[in-house]
């Protein structure tokens, strides 16, 4: 695989921020969309960092993405908040939404949001982290309405399901949340795309090419007709898939995965929960500090590696991503810049930016 040396966070964060006011964000919108971008980049998830910005571009460019939107409060009350995202950007968006339910639920002590109608949320896990950050505990449910229909349900061997993930945060006072943030596919599909830029295999088990044959070239995600990433887990991980794209997409009114659909549109049901809503604090703090001991304190099955728990892999590549760089092959790097280009940053700025990123 091709690797730049390292690209700096900070620096990155600035580069990505300028792309996006030239697409069309305030300022506003462009950081946190930026921040986003690079945080699962630094947390390890580079399907859902940078590599994503020509995707962008392109969506912009056939009018696919609404900048600057405005959600609108589709009904509400004390435990309740209905959300319609008006088609904007979902690093962005997850903000409101999690504001939504954070302030409820510091009310009512539980709350519930639908958002719906809203662009690529990205790395799931950031929005329970933005929760836990504020003491609560989430949940999140995510389909898409369709642009998503990646994975085959378990018997099948064409794309009926998004990949549709589960994410579940616990905050702790006086350490890091617990986060668990998985697709329910095998892989997510930002992971075939990276492995295919890298020309890197796909996990035996993962994918089908078009014909139903199981392959580990992750291209045969990209043919015409497509290929189908499998769910995790077999019938069990088929059957979570379904109820979340049913939560997401039938509940909230969002709609679950179909057919035909061409601007890639989220749907996220999350619940909001204040621990001292439901008993005593200091007795949850201690309990969850004695229950993650336990389970980490498990025989390593080979010697010299240890139980990681929910949350630890991203944050412990957080810290060696900002210290030593965020790697990147060179082919998404030269295409984020000519994306840069074709989405209207100022050539003279775009080399300026762009110089000051590789550590
Ligand atoms: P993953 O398989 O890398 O990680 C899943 C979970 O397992 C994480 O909580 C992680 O902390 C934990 N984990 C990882 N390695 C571990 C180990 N060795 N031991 C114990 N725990 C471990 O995640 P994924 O399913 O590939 O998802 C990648 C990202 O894609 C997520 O951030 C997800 O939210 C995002 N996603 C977004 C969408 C969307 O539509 N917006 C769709 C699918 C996935």
């Amino acid at each position: 695989m091709a690797v730049v040396l390292g690209l700096r966070a900070d620096n990155l964060e600035a580069y990505v921020a300028a792309i996006f006011r030239a697409l069309g964000s305030d300022g506003n919108e462009a950081h946190q969309v930026a921040a986003h971008l690079v945080d699962a980049n630094l947390t390890g998830h580079d399907s859902h960092g940078v590599a994503r910005i020509p995707r962008y571009v392109g969506y912009a460019r056939d009018g696919l993405l609404t900048f600057n939107a405005r959600p609108k409060l589709l009904r509400q009350s004390a435990t309740l908040a209905v959300l319609d995202g008006d088609g904007g950007l979902g690093q962005a968006i997850g903000h409101r939404a999690v504001a939504e339910g954070v302030a409820r639920a510091r009310q009512s002590g539980v709350a519930l949001v639908a958002l719906t109608n809203v662009g690529h949320l990205g790395r799931i896990g950031a929005w329970a982290e933005l929760a836990a950050a504020d003491g609560m505990a989430s949940l999140h449910f995510v389909n898409t309405t369709g642009a998503g229909m990646r994975v085959a349900p378990f018997g099948g061997s064409d794309a009926r399901l998004s990949t549709n993930p589960i994410v579940i945060g616990l905050p702790r006072q006086d350490a890091p949340p617990v986060i668990h943030d998985a697709a329910t596919s095998f892989i997510a599909e930002g992971k075939a795309m990276v492995a295919r830029s890298r020309g890197e295999p796909v996990p035996d088990g993962a994918l089908y090419d078009a014909a139903g044959r199981p392959t580990r070239d992750p291209a045969a995600l990209y043919t015409e007709p497509p290929g189908a990433l499998t769910a995790f887990g077999l019938h069990k991980g088929s059957g979570l898939s379904v109820m979340v794209d049913l939560l997401a997409g039938a509940l909230t009114g969002g709609g679950s995965t179909r057919a035909g659909v061409r601007r890639l549109a989220n749907n996220m049901l999350s619940v909001f929960i204040r621990p001292d809503g439901l008993g005593d604090q200091a007795a949850y703090e201690a309990e969850v500090g004695r229950f993650l001991h336990w389970v980490a304190s498990s025989r390593p099955l080979v010697p010299g590696h240890r139980v990681l728990l929910p949350g630890e892999v991203e944050r412990e590549t957080r810290e060696r991503r900002r210290r030593d760089g965020i790697p990147m092959d060179e082919a998404s790097w030269a295409a984020i810049g000519q994306a840069a280009q074709d989405g209207g940053l100022a050539a003279a700025e775009n080399e300026r930016l762009r110089a000051a990123v590789p550590a």
